[in-house]
């Protein structure tokens, strides 16, 4: 059997569940409900919700456990999203993965353990819909297909997340979501007086891609440039369609100078492979402006014009460049 790509796609998956926005957000009754619901249904004394980070896992929900998160490398749903099946561990002190880990040989004394991926309609693995037990336990089919069920729900209570929140088309965060998101960032950069920097992109004479392409062609670019954007920002960083082909990337604790190394890294995936379209690669470019947070800006309609200000100056200066306020030139090299 050949194995499916997607399963070590780590970087792929990375990004899939910065789309999914689930990380480090507050609990929510559905999530919870479940778990709980797990627990009972199944009489185990934890059920938890796993999305795997980096280097973390990190609970969306857990019943039975007093835990937010533990590192990755003793996760045992960072083992279950390894695979396609559910990963069912009948007694931990027998599995030569399991019997040295500490969550075995310590608190909370893991003995059993029932996972079943959580996977994207795209073939990305989140992280585990996961029940434990502190003493060894046969799974049998049955309890191993209801809680392959109650994966699903819980799939879909993210799916149903994501769909509110993002753009059908690139999967970035829809304009409302975006400046949402870019003001409680600027609240927050202001409570604790640290950077923000805010760039906005605009495709490059993408009337003419329309007119040469058509529309499924023009739709092919913004994918793609939004999946290559996806894969050059950090995690934290949001990025937002804001318009029809312009696009806003937040970057929490980042000054003008880490912005425009951003935008030039941006601007250099952007163009440094053409765009596959049916009709052969296609050269694709876009303008960027940069606004660094300052004390002037207290509502983000103002940060977006003053990036949008530098905007029109890439255009006006050429294309395919970046322009910035204040301009790190500008700023005393050595920081
Ligand atoms: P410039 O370099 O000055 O930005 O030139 P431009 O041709 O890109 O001009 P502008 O930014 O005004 O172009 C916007 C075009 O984007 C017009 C519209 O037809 C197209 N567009 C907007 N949304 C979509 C979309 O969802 N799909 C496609 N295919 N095209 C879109
Ligand atoms: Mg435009
Ligand atoms: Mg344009």
């Amino acid at each position: 059997m050949t194995r499916d790509f997607k399963l070590d796609d780590e970087t792929g998956r990375l990004s899939a569940l910065r789309r999914y926005d689930a990380l480090d957000t507050a609990p929510e009754a559905p999530f919870d409900m479940l778990t709980d619901l797990v627990r009972s249904v199944l009489g185990v004394p934890i059920a938890a919700v796993s999305l795997i980070d980096a280097d973390r896992q990190w609970f969306r929900s857990i019943a039975g456990l007093n835990a937010s998160e533990t590192p990755r490398g003793v996760s045992f749903c960072a083992q279950t999203i390894t695979q396609r099946r559910p990963m069912i561990i009948p007694d931990a002190t027998l599995d030569p993965r399991f019997f040295t880990n500490p969550l075995v040989t310590g608190d909370p004394w893991i003995r059993s353990y029932l996972g079943i991926p959580l996977e994207t309609p795209n073939g990305y693995n989140l992280g585990a819909l996961c029940v434990i037990d502190m003493k060894p336990r046969v799974f049998s089919d049955n309890e191993v297909g209801i809680l392959t069920t109650f994966a699903k729900l819980v799939m879909n209570e993210l799916d149903l997340r994501q769909i509110a929140t993002s753009d059908a088309l690139t999967g970035a965060m829809t304009r409302r979501a975006w400046v949402q998101a870019a003001q409680s960032e600027v609240a927050r950069s202001r409570r604790h007086g640290t950077d923000a920097s805010l760039i906005v992109f605009d495709i490059d004479h993408f009337k003419q891609v329309n007119d040469t392409h058509g529309h499924p062609g023009g739709d092919t670019v913004l994918r793609e440039l939004a999946h290559r954007a996806f894969g050059t920002l950090r995690q934290g960083d949001i990025l937002g369609r804001i318009g029809g082909e312009e696009f806003a990337i937040l970057l929490p604790a980042t000054n003008a100078e880490g912005a425009s190394q951003v935008a030039e890294r941006l601007r250099n995936k952007f163009t440094e492979a053409p765009v596959d379209l049916p009709s052969g690669g296609l050269r694709v470019t876009a303008s960027f402006g940069i606004s660094t947070l300052n004390p002037a800006i207290t509502v983000v309609s103002d940060w977006l014009a003053a990036a949008d200000k530098c905007l029109y100056q890439a255009k006006a200066d050429g294309r395919n460049r970046w322009r910035s306020h204040p301009d790190p030139v500008a700023l005393p090299a050595a920081r």
